[in-house]
């Protein structure tokens, strides 16, 4: 446990957050989806973002639902964008697109293969090989603010944990101005990340990405496929806990507190949320953090950045 002294404070607004979702599939899954932006907008997010599907799978929803947060719920939001199964000309349309209709900030990424995580990532013949061509890619057409992804234990396909260093240095180099991490459970690591870093150099913000564990196996799974280790000590809090959904609940919204408050104590300063599209649990969070205390949301509220 951090020493309470040096956890967050609700007069403490120097706290930032972000949150992610993914675009809905079904009518339920838009409602739910909704029901989670409207929910989380009054912490004022620095920006909410939404991904994209493998392999472009949901490039009109994802548009669909990045253009009505900025245009309807008045935040600012960014769009994921991956090179999978697009030429370069493609990805220029798509990101036009967003420019015209108003989004400035995107979230860079190769993506994975077709076949998940585990498969060989084959560049689409006159498309980008890599995120940092991407993001050259990208500013080539417009001045838009870039996020890249970073992995703070390694992405699994990286040939050494020093060339995945200069994977993130190449992207941040091109004109990315900030990197999101992978979620992970283990503080030490992304701290020991953040050192490696800087000794490379990389001065933009490593923001850390955090998961909040709303159903222990799928975040297992997830944490398998992209090398994420689980602690014990995180792993005991959910034993016994599959039939009951409250416990489940209170242990995930512990588990993923503890973490913030680690961080903080670390002097981090700004998080970003992995929602699953899920609001009451990152709300009970942002609450935690003193996050509700003295803001006022409207739609014209969207200066935070
Ligand atoms: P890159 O930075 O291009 O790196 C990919 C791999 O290639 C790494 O192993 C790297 O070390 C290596 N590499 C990079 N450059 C070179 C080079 N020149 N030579 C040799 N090796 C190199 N996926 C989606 O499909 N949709 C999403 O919306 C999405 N959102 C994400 C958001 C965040 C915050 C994160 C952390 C990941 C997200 N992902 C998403 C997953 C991501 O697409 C995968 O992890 C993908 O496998 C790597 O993408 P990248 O942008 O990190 O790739």
């Amino acid at each position: 446990m951090t020493d309470p002294t040096l956890r967050p404070r609700a007069k403490d607004s120097a706290i930032a957050v972000s949150f992610e979702f993914f675009p809905p599939k079904t009518e339920a899954m838009e409602r739910q989806l909704w029901h989670a932006i409207e929910t989380l907008a009054p912490v004022v997010p620095a920006f909410m973002s939404v991904t994209y599907g493998a392999g472009g799978s949901t490039r009109e929803r994802t548009h669909a639902v990045v253009s009505r947060i900025q245009n309807e719920i008045g935040l600012p939001a960014a769009a994921h964008l991956t090179c999978v199964n697009a030429t370069r000309d493609e990805i220029d349309a798509i990101a036009d697109a967003y420019w015209q209709a108003g989004i400035r900030h995107i979230v860079a990424l190769r993506g994975d293969p077709p076949g998940g995580i585990d498969g060989v990532f084959v560049p689409t013949p006159g498309g980008y090989a890599y995120a940092n061509e991407l993001v050259e890619g990208l500013l080539k057409l417009h001045p838009f603010e870039i996020s890249v992804a970073a992995y703070p234990e390694c992405h699994p396909q990286a040939k050494s944990p020093e060339a995945d260093l200069d994977a993130l240095k190449r992207k941040l180099d091109a004109g990315a101005t900030r990197a999101i991490t992978n979620f992970f459970f283990e503080s030490a690591y992304y701290a020991r990340f953040l050192e490696r870093a800087q000794k490379a150099g990389i001065t933009a913000p490593i923001i850390p990405g955090i998961l909040p564990l709303t159903n222990f196996a799928h975040a297992a799974k997830m944490a398998k496929s992209s090398g994420t280790q689980i602690p014990d000590r995180v792993r005991v809090q959910f034993d016994g806990l599959d039939d009951n959904a409250a416990a489940r609940e209170a242990a995930a919204t512990r588990v993923a507190l503890n973490q913030c408050h680690e961080l903080f104590a670390l002097g981090i300063r700004q998080f970003h949320f992995y929602t699953l599209n899920r609001a009451e649990l990152v709300l009970n969070i942002c609450r935690a953090l003193g996050l509700d205390a003295d803001r006022t949301y409207s739609k014209q509220d969207h200066s935070r950045g």
